[in-house]
């Protein structure tokens, strides 16, 4: 394959991408980066009725965010402008009437009250109606119309679809280069609508001429359009085009087998399905995306690539440039594949380590926020990050795991204090508070080896660990004390004392 490849993303501005066009894109974008082809974005915005505002400007900053934006179309201009199908208009219709010339398309002028008439009918008979070979020559169509009647009609009446003629009796073999090949009998087709009664163009009709004349190589895009191929290819051949080749991606299933996930189900889902957030145009609720809440660009591009695409290698992070140079479309699955936010947080876990600039900086703000942050070197805050790193999956977490190490607990978990409460419990505060009095050099070896045969060791750690974080929660104990000092442990174990003399 050379630099000829050309692939495009086409969304229909309905609302905001969810992970499955986005992962289109991704994919996409990789392919087209591969082989040193154009990745083009192109919005397939002809259906007014389902047009949703701010989706092309999401769509925009989504593949920003994700760093993959196109070399061109929409906001990026380029030779085949404008990129916007309800732009052109007059292109689908200087095709349309080739299309009618060669007796390939044909005029409909069934009402939508006599369709639903047939179909009531057919329904009747255990039978569903479509508009097809078998009927077309008894409904309302220019099939049976002279020259002459066609013009009169087409005079009179103001309201007309125009639809694709399906020339029974074919078997059209097609190849899926995810699927392999497939076999679908025009028999079996409807005669789809191409150009509806407002004068737009469908979307069959948009995106084949569009592909064609955009030189699109690779049409990859989501398995629900796979039932549209035939139609489409069909289309290719009525205007005597060559053929793309297609791969359909596999869809992205909810985890509890509740189908494939999509924008209407967002309130269902108990993982975020947006990228990045989206206000709710009606309502003007935000819903956060990933972005909002804390997934790094690198590893939510990183989880979705393998999303349905195995690398061929034992490895799964990978950066931007190694999914380029691995990407393959016959590497990508046929099956269904489960989302799994979990899978979603270990990604970002696995990029927290390159990402300690971001850490550090978000726990000054926390610092600097409490008016603390002067007290503490740079060093000092270094130590606390590589001590918690293990336990957190985003930046913003660091301080709900390092808060110990720089503020005194304020209050005590009440159910441990209140099981462990009474005169005994002091008598052995004050005793290990001495113990840790003299301890000289305070370092967490010398302290764990102190308390290691200790019998009581559990309930002491306990204690100590309620004195010096508030909550049975943290890091190593003695790894805390060595970080306060012993000063500040002595002073906080003090403060617990308090508050159990207080209670008793
Ligand atoms: N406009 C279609 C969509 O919204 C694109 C289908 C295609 O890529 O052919 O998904």
């Amino acid at each position: 394959m050379s630099h000829l490849v050309r692939v495009r993303f086409a969304p229909s501005p309905t609302g905001p991408l969810h992970l499955g066009g986005l992962r289109t894109a991704l994919y996409n974008y990789l392919f087209a980066k591969k082989h040193r082809g154009t990745f083009i974005l192109r919005i397939e915005d002809t259906d007014k009725k389902r047009f949703v505002s701010n989706s092309e400007s999401y769509i925009l900053e989504t593949l920003k965010w994700c760093r993959i934006e196109p070399d061109e179309g929409v906001g990026y201009g380029g030779p085949y402008s404008p990129y916007y199908q309800s732009k052109r208009g007059n292109i689908y219709h200087y095709y349309i009437n080739k299309l009618l010339k060669k007796g390939k398309a044909y005029y409909a002028f069934d009402t939508d009250y006599d369709l639903n008439i047939k179909r009531k009918e057919y329904k009747k008979r255990g039978l569903t109606f479509s508009y097809n070979y078998r009927n077309r020559i008894e409904l309302n169509n220019s099939l049976t119309m002279t020259k002459e009647e066609l013009h009169n009609k087409l005079q009179s009446c103001s309201s007309y679809v125009i639809r694709f003629r399906v020339e029974p009796g074919e078997i059209l073999k097609m190849h899926d280069i995810i699927r392999g090949n497939i076999i679908v009998y025009t028999n079996e087709l409807d005669d789809k609508i191409l150009l509806k009664s407002n004068g737009m163009a469908t979307y069959h009709l948009a995106n084949t001429i569009d592909d064609h004349i955009m030189k699109i190589t690779h049409v990859l895009r989501g398995e629900e359009w796979l039932p549209s191929m035939s139609l489409h290819i069909l289309l290719y051949k009525a205007f005597g085009w060559s053929i793309p080749n297609f791969a359909h991606l596999p869809l992205i299933l909810r985890k509890d087998g509740k189908g494939k996930i999509s924008k209407r189900n967002v309130d269902s889902l108990d993982f975020p399905i947006f990228p990045i957030q989206w206000k709710v145009p009606d309502t003007g609720i935000i819903i956060p995306g990933y972005r909002e809440l804390g997934y790094f660009t690198e590893s939510f591009v990183n989880m979705l690539a393998l999303l349905g695409w195995n690398p061929g290698v034992k490895k799964e992070i990978f950066s931007l440039q190694e999914l380029i140079h691995l990407f393959s479309l016959e590497r990508i699955k046929k099956s269904g594949v489960f989302f799994d936010i979990k899978k979603a947080n270990w990604f970002n876990k696995k990029y927290l380590n390159k990402k300690q600039e971001e850490i550090f900086s978000f726990l000054c703000k926390e610092l600097k926020k409490r008016s603390i942050l002067h007290k503490y070197k740079e060093d000092y805050l270094w130590k606390v990050i590589h001590i918690i790193i293990d336990r957190i999956h985003f930046v913003h977490e660091v301080w709900n795991h390092s808060f110990y190490f720089f503020i005194p607990p304020n209050s005590f978990e009440k159910n441990f204090l209140k099981k462990i409460i009474h005169k005994n419990i002091i008598d052995r505060l004050e005793n290990e508070k001495i113990v840790i009095s003299n301890v000289n050099v305070f370092t967490s070896v010398n302290l764990k080896f102190l308390f290691q045969n200790n019998k009581k060791r559990k309930i002491i750690m306990q204690l100590f660990r309620l004195a010096l974080v508030g909550v049975l929660k943290g890091v190593d104990i003695f790894i805390i004390f060595e970080m306060l000092g012993k000063k500040e442990s002595i002073q906080r174990i003090e403060k617990l004392i308090k508050e159990i003399k207080k209670k008793i």
